[in-house]
This record gives C-alpha cells, sequence and structure tokens, in this order.
C-alpha cells in the first residue's frame, strides 16, 4: 500500500499532454488553446460611437449654448461618405463610424432638437462617446497564448479575431468497462442479490464533465477472459481504460491478472486513500489504465483523486490540481487513522471563511450521502478524530 501523494505523482508523471487538432470555434468550449493567437486587425476597425447621440467637433462647443445643423444619420454598418462641416452636426447610432471632422459624441439624451438644428449645452470634451481604432487591440498583438482554457468569454474574443477554428489540445478517450455478475440495468427490476449498475453511468458523468470523449464497453462478465478481451480492445481504442468493480482480493476479481497478462506496466495497486483503498493504476504503451474500486463511493472519490488530474494534464490545463483551503468544522469526525480519509461534507462560506458539517455515512456504498455534499475534508493519516471547531484542508468537488 502507497502513500496517497506518492501514488498521485505515480500518476502525473506517467501522464502526457495529448497532440493537438483543429476545432470549429463552436466546439472549443472549454477545451485548451494549442496555438498562440494574435490579432489579424485592430479592434475596434475604425474610430466609432459608443453611443446614440450626435457626432459633432468638441471646438465648436462652448461654455453655454452652443447651435449645430443636423445634416443627417449615420446607422451601425454604413460608412460615412461625407464629412462634417463647420456648424454641422450628425446623428449618430452606437457602433456606427464617426464621420470625419467629428471628434465627439454628445448623447442623445443630454441634447434638444428643434427640426435639423441641435442644441447642445455646456463645452463637449474631445474624445468623448468615441472608441478609437485599436484601442482594445492592435493588429499583430498577441492575445491568447498556448495553454488558455477557453471560457465564454474567450470563445467571443476569438469569434472577433476572426478565427473560425483554432488549434486545441486534443480530446482524451476514455474507455469505462464496468465490472460485476450483481449488476442489473436501469430499467431492470431489482431481484435477489442483484444491484442496478449506477458507476457505468457516474464514470461517464465524470468523463464528460471533464470534456473527454467517453465510450463505455457496458457490463462485461466477471470472466477472466472476457475481462481480457475487452482491456484488450480498450487499449486499441482509448487513450485511458477505467474498469470499475474487481480490484478486491475476491475470488472474482480478475483486473490485476488481467493486466499481467497483457503485459502492462502495473505502477499501484492499493493506495492509503479512504474510500478507494484497492485502486490499480498501470500503464501500456502510453496509455494510462485505472482500476476503480466497485463501490459507489469509492469510484467517484479515486476518479476525482487521481483521474481527473491525470485528464486535466493531458488536455493541457493548468488547473491540475483542485484548489485545497482550509476548512472550519461544524461537527466531529471520526477516522480509522490508516489512510488518509476523504469525508465528504457541505462546505458553506460565511464571512469569507469556509464550514463544513457532516451529510451523513461515509460508507464506501454510500452514494446518497455524496449528492447532499459539495466538498470533502481531508483527516491525515494518524488522525483519528477532530472535533468541531477544528481546521482541516477541504475542497469543492467536480469542479
Ligand atoms: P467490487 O469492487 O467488485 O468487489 O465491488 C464492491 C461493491 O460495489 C459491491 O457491493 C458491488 O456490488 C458494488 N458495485 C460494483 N460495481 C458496481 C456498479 N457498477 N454499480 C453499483 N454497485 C457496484
Ligand atoms: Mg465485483
Amino acid at each position: 500500500m502507497i502513500e496517497l501523494q506518492k501514488a498521485l505523482d505515480t500518476v502525473l508523471d506517467n501522464t502526457s499532454l495529448l497532440g493537438f487538432e483543429g476545432v470549429s470555434l463552436t466546439r472549443a468550449l472549454n477545451r485548451v488553446l494549442a496555438e498562440n493567437i494574435t490579432s489579424r486587425d485592430n479592434l475596434p476597425p475604425f474610430d466609432k460611437s459608443a453611443m446614440d447621440g450626435y457626432a459633432l467637433n468638441s471646438a465648436e462647443t462652448k461654455e453655454g449654448v452652443s447651435k449645430f445643423k443636423i445634416t443627417g444619420s449615420i446607422k451601425a454598418g454604413d460608412f460615412p461618405k461625407n464629412g462634417i462641416k463647420a456648424g454641422e452636426t450628425v446623428k449618430i447610432m452606437t457602433g456606427a463610424a464617426l464621420p470625419e471632422g467629428a471628434d465627439a459624441v454628445i448623447q442623445i439624451e443630454k441634447v434638444k432638437t428643434c427640426e435639423d438644428e441641435l442644441e447642445v449645452c455646456g463645452k463637449v470634451n474631445r474624445g468623448k462617446n468615441i472608441l478609437r481604432e485599436g484601442e482594445e487591440i492592435r493588429k499583430g498583438d498577441s492575445v491568447f497564448g498556448k495553454g488558455t482554457f477557453l471560457r465564454p468569454s474567450e470563445i467571443g474574443m476569438l469569434a472577433s479575431l476572426g478565427y473560425s477554428s483554432i488549434e486545441c489540445y486534443r480530446k482524451p478517450k476514455i474507455i469505462v468497462i464496468t465490472t460485476g455478475d450483481e449488476l442489473v440495468g436501469v430499467d431492470d427490476e431489482i431481484t435477489g442479490g442483484k444491484v442496478r449498475n449506477c458507476n457505468e453511468y457516474a464514470l461517464a458523468a465524470l468523463g464528460n464533465n471533464l470534456n473527454a470523449d467517453v465510450k463505455s464497453y457496458g457490463v462485461v462478465e466477471d470472466n477472466r477472459e472476457k475481462i481480457l478481451n475487452s482491456v484488450k480492445n480498450a487499449f486499441q481504442e482509448g487513450d485511458i481504460v477505467i474498469t470499475s468493480g474487481g480490484v478486491s482480493v475476491g475470488d472474482y476479481d480478475f483486473i490485476e491478472y488481467v493486466l499481467h497478462d497483457i503485459g502492462a506496466d502495473i505502477k499501484f495497486t492499493s493506495v492509503k486513500i479512504k474510500p478507494g483503498k484497492p485502486i490499480t493504476f498501470a500503464t501500456f504503451k502510453n496509455k494510462l489504465f485505472f482500476g476503480l474500486p466497485g463501490n459507489p463511493l469509492s469510484v467517484i472519490n479515486t476518479f476525482e483523486v487521481f483521474v481527473t488530474p491525470a485528464v486535466k494534464k493531458m488536455t493541457g490545463r493548468k488547473d491540475i490540481l483542485s484548489e485545497e483551503f482550509p476548512v472550519i468544522l461544524e461537527d466531529d469526525f471520526r477516522s480509522k487513522g490508516d489512510r488518509d480519509n476523504y469525508v465528504y461534507v457541505n462546505i458553506e462560506e460565511r464571512d469569507g471563511k469556509y464550514y463544513a458539517h457532516s451529510v451523513g455515512s461515509q460508507s464506501s456504498n454510500a452514494l446518497f450521502t455524496l449528492t447532499r455534499s459539495n466538498g470533502v475534508i481531508i483527516i491525515k493519516e494518524g488522525i483519528k478524530s477532530v472535533k468541531a471547531g477544528d481546521i482541516l484542508n477541504g475542497k469543492f468537488i467536480f469542479k
């Protein structure tokens, strides 16, 4: 049984960045840029009005009242052919190009008009309500570096820069193999000795949550030959192979044997973590294998602790490890002290501090507890009890 930190280091040391591929902008949300982006244009591309108003020459305004002759109107999308001459103004809409001779826009709400005459009260400053060509970004400026995570704001920016397709790190293909002869389908009745298969769905959701490409092979019988064939196919097809169940020491736990049969390089088979001690990690060529335990809470916990950082690293993300922060306990908690204990709780922020309270049994099949939690606190190996008021490290889950 190895220490949790050692296990995580082993996983990350064996994980490398995937290649990259062209991705259309409409599919690029939550992906990571694999190229540097420079601007091909000035933004804004021309001097324009930031308001609905009147474009004028600010030097012609004064303390008191100035009058102008309204000679026309410019809407967004038009490019004015004629400039304004002395004593003239044009009505201008937000986003419209500024006419020659104008250097300011006065808002519609601040003026009076009478037929084609505009009355302006007081001095208007030069540049008022004008967005200058290139004031946001200049042609050739570097905008985003390799490794930028694409949120909705970056997607919008790339569109305004004229990038309909960009290079992003490839999504890992995750193959999920679920084992267990006790499993029946979601739509099936539960009969003697059976349970509904929830891990297949939770694992697919965990992968999708990370924007990975998930394919499930469904439930494979607890049969060494059948599991062997599935795992072989999975290594052909996927970047990451994840199995659920079959990693303990029961008579029907075949995962470790199968890895030996294939010739995979088994890095560890047991980690000082609760829930999820019998987690197996192996590599085969440059592919990763995670044999997760079958208990529903253990599956999710071990995925969060080991698979999530690997997927993030593969896809070029910088936030590989989710942020831990101090959490004040509001209940007492016990631990066996033999392993790092992940206790699922509800974390609330009050006055800039984080507080955790218990949400129920931490038994490794207690998935309902997880549904009531938004985070986890970590009781380190060696500590057997913690009390309300103590401070532990915690983090939010599924981030
Ligand atoms: P195992 O790791 O295969 O020994 O399974 C440990 C426990 O998790 C047993 O109680 C199994 O019935 C349960 N289990 C295993 N796989 C699943 C699954 N896909 N969905 C729900 N429970 C499961
Ligand atoms: Mg099993």
